[in-house]
C-alpha cells in the first residue's frame, strides 16, 4: 500500500489544510503494530474555528438551489468510486478488514450511499401542503457529526452526504484510530465543487474535540456513531444548547431460529452476520436463538461454518477475518472469551486457547452454547468474532430473550416461511430484521431502539434527519 500522504491527515478548516501545533495521535495497522500515520490532537480552539467556518459557508450553501447540490453529492459518489482501491487499502491498514471486504464493503457503500441520497432529491417532499398550511423543509445549519472505526468512511459519509443535501454545513470528527479515509473524502468533497467551509474536519480524541462538538452553542445538530457509553455523554453535552442530537449507537442482536427453518442456511448466514468485519460491526447478531432440543443438531453446523473462516492477514485474498482494529480491541474480546467460560457457557467453537497468526491483533473466533441470558456475553456488546447460540423453549420464550437486552438495533429470523418469519419480526424490539437473510438495503431507515440509538440514518428518513421544518400558514 502506499503510505498515506501527510495531508491526509491534517485536519481541514475553511478549505485550509492544518497541521495543528501541539499533540499527535499515532495510527497504527493492527496487523503489524506499525505506526503508519499520526494525526494532530486538535482542540476546543480547532473546533470553534472549523464551526465559524462552517456557519459562514451555511449562508450560501444553503441557498444553492438543490439539484446543484445533488450534483455535487453525486460527483462524491463518483470521487469515492474512483479512488476505490486506495481507500480499501487505507481502512484495510488503519483498522485490519480484510482487503476483499474493504474493497467491496468499506469503499463501495459509501459511493453507493452518496449516489442514493443524491438521488432522493428529485422525490423529496422539500414541500408540501396541509390545509392552508405550506410546509418547508430547511437545512438544521451547522451539524457536528462524530463517527467510529468499524466502517470509517460509510459511517462518515451517511451522515455527510445527506447533511449535505440538505443544505447543512460539517464538522467531522472522524474516529482517532482510524481517521484515513477522511482526509481522502476531503480531496473527493473538494473536487465534487463543495465549497470551502461547507465540509471540515477535526481530529482528536471523544474526550477533547467530540466534547467541544457536543457542547458547542453554535452547532445545530450533533449526530453521533458510536458506543451507547458515549453517546450518553453527547447527550448530555448538548442539552445545554438543546441542540439536535442523532444517536446510533451499539447492539447486541438476536437471530432467532424458528423450529422449522432451514438449520443449515440459518447457520451459514447467521454466522457470516455474527462474524461480518471480524464481527466488529454494529448490526451483527452476536446471540443466536435456537429451540433447545435442536441445539446440538444447529451448534454442528455451525462448527463445520465457523471452520471455513480463515483469521489472518488482511492483505490475503484468503482471510476471512482479520486482526481486530486494535491492541484495545483485542484485549477486550479475549477478556469476554475468558468470561464466557467462567459464566459457564460452553465452548462449541474457537475459545481463548486456539492458535493464532502472530504479530497482529488477532482473536480466536469463538461460539459460545447454552449461553442464557443473565450472562454478560449474551448482555454486553463484544465486538468480535464471539457468537453466543442461545437455548430457547417455545416462541413466547424466544422473543422474550431476543427482546431482553439494553438493546435494540437489529436481528434476523430464520423460518419455513416468509410471512410467520415476518410476523415474528414484529415482536422483535429493534430497528432492522432480516427474515431468511433479507439483504441489507442501503435506503432503508436504519437505526436503533433502546439503548441502539435514537435516529434513523440511510434514504429518505436519514434525509429528513437533517431538515428542520417550517409550517407557514396562509
Ligand atoms: P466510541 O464510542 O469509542 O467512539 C466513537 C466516536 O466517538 C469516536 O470518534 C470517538 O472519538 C468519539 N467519542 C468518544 N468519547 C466521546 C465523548 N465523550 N464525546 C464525544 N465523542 C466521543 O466507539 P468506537 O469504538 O469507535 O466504535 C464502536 C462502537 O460504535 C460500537 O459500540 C458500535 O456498535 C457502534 N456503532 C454503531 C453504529 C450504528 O449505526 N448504530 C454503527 C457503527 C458502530
Amino acid at each position: 500500500m502506499t503510505a498515506p500522504t501527510v495531508n491526509l491527515t491534517d485536519h481541514v478548516i475553511d478549505g485550509q489544510r492544518r497541521q495543528g501545533t501541539g499533540e499527535r495521535i499515532d495510527v497504527s495497522n493492527p496487523a503489524t503494530g506499525e505506526v503508519i500515520a499520526s494525526i494532530p490532537a486538535g482542540t476546543a480552539e480547532d473546533v470553534d474555528d472549523a464551526v465559524r467556518a462552517a456557519r459562514k459557508a451555511f449562508a450560501t450553501w444553503s441557498h444553492v438551489p438543490v439539484t446543484e447540490r445533488a450534483a455535487v453529492v453525486q460527483r462524491i459518489a463518483e470521487g469515492i468510486m474512483a479512488r476505490r482501491d486506495e481507500i480499501a487499502a487505507t481502512i484495510s491498514a488503519e483498522m485490519g478488514s480484510p482487503l476483499s471486504f474493504a474493497t467491496a464493503v468499506q469503499a463501495s457503500l459509501p459511493a453507493a450511499t452518496s449516489a442514493g441520497v443524491a438521488a432522493l432529491a428529485e422525490s423529496f417532499p422539500w414541500t408540501e401542503e396541509i390545509g392552508n398550511s405550506l410546509i418547508v423543509r430547511e437545512p438544521v445549519g451547522v451539524v457536528g457529526a462524530i463517527t467510529p472505526w468499524n466502517y470509517p468512511l460509510h459511517q462518515i459519509v451517511a451522515k455527510v452526504a445527506p447533511a449535505l443535501l440538505a443544505g447543512n454545513t460539517v464538522v467531522l470528527k472522524p474516529s482517532e484510530v482510524a481517521p484515513l479515509s477522511a482526509g481522502i473524502l476531503a480531496e473527493i468533497v473538494e473536487q465534487a465543487g463543495l465549497p470551502a467551509g461547507a465540509f471540515n474536519i477535526v481530529h482528536g480524541t471523544g474526550e477533547v474535540v467530540g466534547e467541544a462538538i457536543s457542547r458547542h452553542p453554535d452547532i445545530d445538530m450533533v449526530s453521533f456513531t458510536g458506543s451507547t457509553a458515549a453517546g450518553k455523554k453527547v447527550s448530555i453535552g448538548a442539552a445545554d444548547s438543546v441542540k439536535r442530537v442523532a444517536l446510533e449507537l451499539g447492539g447486541k442482536s438476536a437471530c432467532v431460529v424458528l423450529p422449522d427453518a432451514d438449520f443449515a442456511m440459518a447457520a451459514k448466514l447467521g454466522l457470516g452476520n455474527g462474524w461480518i468485519n471480524g464481527g466488529q460491526t454494529c448490526t451483527a447478531w452476536t446471540r443466536m436463538l435456537v429451540p433447545a432440543d435442536k441445539q446440538d443438531e444447529i451448534v454442528e453446523l455451525l462448527r463445520a461454518a465457523a471452520a471455513k473462516y480463515t483469521v489472518g492477514d488482511p492483505t490475503e485474498a484468503s482471510t476471512r477475518i482479520g486482526p481486530m482494529s486494535s491492541t484495545a480491541q483485542q484485549e477486550k474480546v479475549n477478556g469476554y472469551l475468558e468470561l464466557g467460560v467462567t459464566e459457564g457457557a460452553t465452548v462449541a467453537f474457537g475459545g481463548a486457547d486456539t492458535q493464532l497468526p502472530s504479530g497482529g491483533a488477532y482473536v480466536a473466533p469463538t461460539i459460545f452454547a447454552d449461553v442464557t441470558t443473565e450472562m454478560r456475553i449474551a448482555q454486553e456488546e463484544i465486538f468480535g468474532p464471539v457468537l453466543s447460540v442461545m437455548p430457547y423453549t417455545d416462541l413466547d420464550d424466544a422473543a422474550e430473550i431476543a427482546n431482553a437486552t439494553v438493546y435494540g438495533l437489529a436481528g434476523g429470523v430464520f423460518a419455513a416461511d416468509t410471512e410467520s418469519g415476518v410476523e415474528f419480526a414484529k415482536r422483535m424490539r429493534t430497528g432492522q430484521v432480516d427474515v431468511n437473510g433479507g439483504s441489507f438495503n442501503p435506503v432503508a431507515p436504519f437505526g436503533g431502539y433502546g439503548q441502539s440509538g435514537n435516529g434513523r440514518e440511510l434514504g429518505r428518513f436519514g434525509l429528513e434527519e437533517f431538515c428542520e421544518v417550517k409550517s407557514i400558514q396562509r
